[in-house]
């Protein structure tokens, strides 16, 4: 669905530090067949790589605490979103309201899961109830959505509960 509401977009599509999390999810056995298939989107194309510097800078700005890794695929996607011109798109809270407060990205230059599916419903990619397949789908597999929307089938306590529990990793 990224691939049709996205694919026509110009390079870069992802960056090296997704991909490398990507990869490295390849080892874990929930999220082996999911990232897996991520690895076979070749319309994906060559990860972008972020200044370093810049990069580096970014990531203690997301959150995480002392963890040198976390947020680090999500800093490097809003510095290569900065440098392109492309579309940031994270479903995580912080990387988003980060890139949203902070950054000149403006609000059609930030866009989490939620947002997608809204663009492939306005396309008629998919319809009401398969966004709504969409939510549960991602709530079943213990993940969670940046969403608060209705469709989130864990309502906003729920969410939030979610939410800290990732933020506690
Ligand atoms: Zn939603």
């Amino acid at each position: 669905m990224l691939a049709e509401v996205h694919g026509d977009a110009p390079a870069p599509r992802w960056t090296l530090q997704v991909y490398r999390e990507v990869e490295a999810g390849l080892h874990l056995l929930p999220s082996h067949g999911q990232c897996g298939a991520v690895l076979d989107f070749t319309w994906l194309g060559e990860p972008a790589e972020g200044d370093v510097l810049e990069t580096l800078r970014m990531r203690p700005l997301l959150g995480g605490g002392d963890d040198p890794h976390a947020h680090l695929g999500e800093a490097e996607s809003i510095v290569v979103a900065h440098a392109s011109g492309a579309v940031f798109v994270t479903d995580d809270g912080p990387a988003y309201d980060f890139a949203m407060r902070a950054t000149n990205l403006g609000r059609a230059g930030v866009l989490d899961a939620c947002g997608i599916l809204w663009q492939a419903a306005s396309a008629q990619l998919i319809d009401e109830g398969g966004m709504l397949d969409f939510h549960h789908q991602v709530f079943d597999a213990g993940r969670t959505m940046r969403c608060r929307c209705r469709m989130w089938p864990g309502g906003d306590s729920l969410d939030d509960k979610l939410r800290n529990l990732r933020r506690g990793r």
